[in-house]
């Protein structure tokens, strides 16, 4: 018997968006606690005729975590650190704790999350949905890399634990895919051993973008982190000039930034300025001329200060982004849009010359730019190869909107002509046959087909896999 599509409270919907503040859809949000309530949630959507989409912190960019009109299971409520082993590094959480959670559970122990994004508000559940990288990524490679076991819910309510020995399929298709294939509700991961609370920084000037490659070949055999940051408004000569910054792990032990207080980045600056409210007096300078200025004085301050050596609490290094909680509300009404393209090696260096030209060329300039190296890694809807990426952030306005829309299809077109790959969890603008000429015919069929046998009934669904995974 087909279910009848029975309508959902009321009370539950609520306007949900994707974090850069483009992609939005009203749901109907549940907020389960425990792993029986989520089983009754699916039941109940099951039962009436509707879909489900997972949802962590709600920090993918996109699409990710939307289900328009249909169910939303936000996993936020289940937040407890479940084991803790602090002579081997090794947690066990429930899917909604965070990344700060995560990492001030462990540091006071001298543990560390190998692999962390540049923010600490994902949960553990949308880090692993999306197999997040960090800036050691083409040394230590994505998160599952290092998940020793996690339990997924299937759609009809069975719950197994999976291990890259137990089901090794299973665990290479659910770290990475999407939320679609069950509900990750704990997370077994090994942690990496630290001896200090800091990490020793150094910060080289790149006059232009084969410099900044030249500085990342120079750098990547031995650093722990490496991350460039690029000015989107120097051109001719200059293009692609900017900082490459270095961390390395220290020997000697600081016992005073292992307290995840002194970690942490403070809830006020200058203990005056609330900081997530700071967001508010920055709107005005997020202008082309206001953020040109920035960028030149950014590099010239990073130029000057040269190479020597400072001394950053992991946070302070890892959690970029959260210096400015919330800085992508100060691009409202239009919010953000970012490319992001993973491109091999050898061809990175001209497709992003070519990408940075093209976007000046419209005039059009982003405001952040973030470079990046990578390796392959073994999963099943892999994004990272062994590549460099760049990420360009654009403000969008009333003026640029439809200018945007064209500068996003040609260097899509761009990238995927030099075998670029995407990363689901920042792509707004990817179509199916896109997404599956990028990430391999072949391997959409292997997770579409342990999708159908999962979830015959296409019970986990969401805004992306639909663009993403429509008429596959
Ligand atoms: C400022 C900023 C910086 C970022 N920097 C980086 C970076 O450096 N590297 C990087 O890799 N990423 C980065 N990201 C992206 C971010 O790490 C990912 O989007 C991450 O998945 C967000 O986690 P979340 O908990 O917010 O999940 P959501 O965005 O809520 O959901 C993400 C996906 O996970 C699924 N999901 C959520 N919980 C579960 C669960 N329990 N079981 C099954 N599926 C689930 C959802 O259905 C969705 O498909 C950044 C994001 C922001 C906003």
């Amino acid at each position: 018997m087909t279910p009848s599509h029975a309508p959902l409270p009321v009370e539950r919907i609520a306007m949900l968006h994707g974090w850069a503040m483009v992609q939005r859809a009203a749901g109907y949000v549940w907020q389960p606690e425990s792993v029986e309530e989520i089983r009754s949630v699916l039941a109940y959507a099951r039962a009436n005729g509707h879909t489900v989409v997972p949802r962590g912190a709600g920090y993918s960019y996109n699409d990710a975590a939307l289900n328009r009109e249909e169910v939303v299971l936000d996993l936020s409520r289940m937040r407890r650190v479940t084991a803790w082993d602090s002579l081997n590094g090794v947690i066990t959480v429930e899917p909604g704790v965070t990344v700060r959670d995560l990492w001030r559970a462990v540091i006071a122990d001298c543990w560390w999350p190998p692999v962390v994004p540049g923010t600490m508000g994902p949960t553990l559940g949308g880090a692993l949905a999306m197999n997040v990288h960090g800036k050691n990524a083409w040394r230590l490679g994505s998160i599952g890399e290092h998940v020793i076991c996690f339990d997924l819910l299937s759609p009809a309510g069975d719950l197994v634990t999976v291990t890259p020995q137990s089901d090794p399929d299973l665990f290479h298709a659910a770290i990475g895919g999407l939320g679609m294939l069950g509900i990750i509700t704990s997370v077994t991961l090994r942690l990496r051993r630290i001896v200090s609370g800091t990490l020793l920084t150094h910060t080289f000037a790149a006059c232009n973008l084969p410099e900044m490659f030249a500085l990342f070949a120079g750098n990547a055999a031995d650093a722990d982190y490496l991350v460039g940051w690029i000015d989107g408004f120097a051109s001719g000569a200059s293009l692609g000039r900017g900082l490459v910054e270095r961390a390395d792990f220290e020997m000697w032990p600081d016992s005073l930034a292992l307290h995840p207080d002194a970690q942490d980045l403070g809830p006020r600056i200058a203990g005056l300025v609330p900081r997530d409210q700071l967001w508010r007096v920055m709107k005005p300078l997020f202008t082309d001329p206001a953020m040109r200025a920035a960028n030149e004085a950014q590099y010239r301050k990073g130029a000057l200060l040269g190479e020597h050596p400072r001394r950053v609490t992991h946070a302070q290094f890892d959690f970029f982004h959260d210096y400015l909680p919330n800085w992508q509300r100060s691009w409202l009404p239009g919010g953000l849009r970012q490319v992001q393209v993973f491109v091999p090696r050898g061809r990175a260096p001209g497709v992003f010359a070519e990408m940075l030209d093209r976007a000046q060329h419209m005039k059009l300039y982003p405001y952040l730019c973030v470079f990046k190296q990578h390796r392959a890694d073994p999963f099943l809807l892999r994004y990272q190869q062994d590549c460099f990426s760049l990420s360009l952030d654009f403000h969008v306005t009333r003026h640029n909107a439809s200018r945007l829309d064209r500068l996003f299809a040609d260097l899509r077109n761009l990238a995927v002509a030099n075998d670029a790959t995407f990363y689901l969890a920042k792509d707004d603008m990817l179509d199916a046959a896109t997404y599956a000429r990028t990430v391999g015919p072949e391997r959409v069929a292997r997770f579409l087909e342990m999708k159908r046998q999962r979830d015959p009934d296409g019970l986990l669904q969401s805004d992306l896999f639909r663009r993403v995974f429509a008429g596959n």
